[in-house]
């Protein structure tokens, strides 16, 4: 039987592989540390590695990785900036993710952010604990009839676009890949300059990629209506916190929320109730009124947690036993 090691591992992990692993295709041993160049030994005698956003496959742990002879590493999430693409292709290790485990979990996530922020969902739940049943404060806008900014419009930029129609919104777009479904929902593809300067609300939903690192940075950020709201749920190298700081700091921005941090991995997915904040970037953004934070749980749905099991097992299952594999779901070797 193959043996997968399963680094970051939580315990929610374990129950839904052990779930779908009925048959005992494979053999799964559960790490809870990161995988680094520092862990990478406990990859030993393992037949391949089954890993998550902030595990960091790079070109030194790539390398240890393929010098114990692993040939297969299977991302139990969408992304992959986390692996050194062109190491992996030139020293021939198989990749394999799961490309759309569940874009509503991620989309509804999103509209949850959105109107959160808006109606102040998370005062008003205090408030009525303490028997404070005031108004005021928790004015929020109406969704209806705003325009919302989609950058990337994939899977869950889709699936966002099709609740905020629901709620009468204004779509506009930016996308080098134009989506037919998106048009069909009568969203309108601009320039970014367009799509900075007439959004009420900006969402992003592109992969972080060279271009698209800091993609909201001091000069975009110049653009915004200074009422505007931002959110991110797809990675946090495509915001430049420092200046997401200064624009709100300055009452440049109206809104934020996001559910991943550029500097994530030291803090995400653990307790540290207990610890001194060291992060002082992260602290400053959790101080204002207007900023709503989230560790990463767009994707944590029982649905979403099923389908990246089942997914993940099958592709390892398959590029194991050197069967076929649909291309959807190799990043490497591509078919
Ligand atoms: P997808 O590949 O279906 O869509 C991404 C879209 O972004 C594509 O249409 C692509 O053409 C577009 N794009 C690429 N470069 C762009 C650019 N420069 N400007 C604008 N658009 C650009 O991916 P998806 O499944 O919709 O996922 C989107 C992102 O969401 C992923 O990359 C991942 O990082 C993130 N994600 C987050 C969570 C979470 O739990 N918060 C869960 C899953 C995925």
């Amino acid at each position: 039987m193959h043996q997968v090691a399963v680094f970051s591992s939580k315990q929610y992990d374990q129950v839904f592989f052990q779930r779908f692993n009925q048959d005992n295709k494979l053999s799964f041993s559960f790490f809870d540390t990161k995988l680094t160049a520092n862990t990478v030994e406990l990859a030993k005698d393992f037949d391949a590695v089954c890993i998550f956003v902030n595990d960091q496959a790079d070109k030194a742990t790539l390398t240890q990785l393929k010098s114990f002879g692993i040939q297969t590493i299977a991302l139990r999430c969408a992304g992959f900036n986390n692996i050194d693409m062109p190491t992996a292709k030139s020293l021939g290790i198989n990749i394999c993710r799961v490309p759309e485990y569940s874009p509503e979990a991620v989309a509804e996530h999103t509209v949850g952010l959105m109107l959160t922020l808006s109606r102040k969902f998370h005062k008003a739940y205090n408030r009525i604990r303490e028997d404070n049943f005031a108004l005021d404060g928790l004015m929020g806008f109406t969704l209806h009839g705003k325009t919302v900014g989609i950058i990337g419009t994939g899977n869950i930029g889709l699936a966002t676009i099709k609740i905020l129609v629901g709620f009468g919104c204004k779509i506009l777009c930016l996308d080098p890949e134009p989506n037919d479904a998106a048009i069909a929902l009568g969203c309108q593809y601009v320039n970014q300059e367009q799509l900075f300067k007439s959004s009420d609300i900006i969402s992003l939903h592109c992969p972080l990629l060279p271009a698209t690192h800091h993609i909201i940075n001091q000069d975009t950020l110049a653009l915004v209506k200074p009422t505007a709201m931002l959110i991110n749920t797809s990675r946090g190298g495509l915001i430049d916190s420092k200046a997401v700081i200064d624009a709100l700091k300055s009452k440049h921005l109206g809104y934020l929320g996001i559910d991943v941090y550029e500097l994530e991995s030291n803090l995400f997915f653990e307790n540290l109730s207990g610890e001194i904040m060291q992060d002082d970037i992260f602290a400053r953004l959790s101080t204002f009124p207007n900023v709503l934070i989230t560790g990463h749980q767009g994707f944590f749905t029982e649905e979403a947690l099923s389908t990246i099991a089942q997914t993940t097992i099958d592709n390892l299952t398959k590029l194991l036993n050197d069967e076929r594999i649909e291309s959807e779901f190799l990043l490497y070797p591509q078919i």
